[in-house]
């Protein structure tokens, strides 16, 4: 049996004993060593996630070690630490055929369609599984997914060497965006948060705070909008240089809908971009966690053990700190 976080299809998640099955004859059975808490979580417990699935187990950035191999996969052994990426594409689509997975029409994703990894045990599909670097601990490596969706939205700002870069929203979201931006060599970046303690993550990943009311027109060349509101969305193309890109990163509402100078776009020549999800950036954000240059340390402010999950989600749900981590093993 499995102690295991599920959403039951109503408000709220509930902390149950699950039977977790054998692996199937091309998954993988994990135990469980790490699993972050993400905002879709929340999403999901509150019902306004359409694709998760009743009764599910969530949890989609987690990590772990092998312990059953189904009979046909090959490559991976017991014994082995993997991390997951929890976004499944269908593999027959117009999108899947054209190298764009994350577009899939059918997608299935660990922890919202498929059983996750808030839970002692996990079965996946193997495909699905990344080798952790040797000495990268479980909640550096439950990070990889997280990561992997910012490289992506970094990737689409297409910063040059030299720029200056505003990211709008210091959550984990915002705070990893500002370390790939100092790490890809921006002149400067600056990260625009009313939460002072959330402004002194900031600074300790090489990024420098701004208060919100100091973000002006035209100050950066590259804008991202790390909240998910229709105000920072609008804030982020008034911040943007003319010539220059914003990618919207947040999660908006479904209905929410931003207002936007149709002219000012013309004539400033601006880039408005979408992101969504990690595709083909699973492994370069495991070879920079890997290699010490992102400083998980500061994001990952909360280790709790399963058997408390209460003042995990309690903490997740207050905003408090950055990065939420499980660590079922501790139970
Ligand atoms: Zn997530
Ligand atoms: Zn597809």
């Amino acid at each position: 049996m499995s102690v295991s976080v599920v959403w039951p299809g109503r408000e709220g998640v509930e902390v149950e004993s699950r039977n977790v099955p054998s692996p199937g004859s091309d998954e993988l059975k994990v135990r469980v060593e790490a699993s972050g808490l993400c905002g879709t979580d929340l999403h999901i417990a509150s019902g306004e996630y359409p694709f998760a699935r009743p009764g599910v187990t969530i949890g989609h950035e987690f990590a772990g070690t092998i312990v059953e191999v189904g009979p046909d996969v090959e490559g991976f052994s017991v014994g082995e630490r993997v991390v997951v990426d929890p976004n499944i594409p269908c593999r027959t689509c117009e999108f899947c055929h054209s190298s764009r997975p994350h577009l899939c029409e059918n997608p299935q994703a660990l922890g919202v369609t498929l059983n996750g990894g808030l839970s002692e045990f996990a079965v996946l599909p193997a495909p699905q599984a990344y080798r952790v670097p040797e000495g990268l601990p479980p909640e550096a490596a439950a990070l990889t997914e997280p990561l992997a969706c910012t490289l992506h939205a970094v990737d689409l700002g297409d910063l040059r060497p030299g720029e200056r870069a505003l990211v709008l929203g210091a959550g984990p979201i915002g705070v990893l965006c500002a370390a790939l931006l100092v790490a890809a060599g921006a002149s400067e970046v600056l990260v625009s948060e009313p939460s002072r303690e959330r402004r002194d993550h900031v600074r300790k990943v090489g990024a420098e705070p701004v208060e919100p009311e100091s973000v002006s027109e035209g100050m950066a060349d590259k804008v991202f909008e790390c909240v998910g509101r229709s105000g920072t969305m609008r804030d982020a193309v008034e911040a943007v240089k003319p010539g220059g890109t914003v990618v919207w990163v947040g999660v908006a509402p479904p209905e929410a809908e931003v207002a936007v100078r149709p002219y000012d776009i013309f004539r400033r020549e601006l880039t408005i971009r979408g992101t969504y999800t990690n595709p083909f950036t699973m492994e370069r954000s495991l070879a920079l966690l890997g290699s010490g240059r992102i400083d998980w340390e500061t994001i990952v402010t909360h280790r709790i053990p399963l058997d408390r999950f209460e003042d995990a989600w309690s903490a997740h749900s207050e905003g408090a700190g950055l990065k939420v981590c499980v660590l079922p093993e501790s139970s």
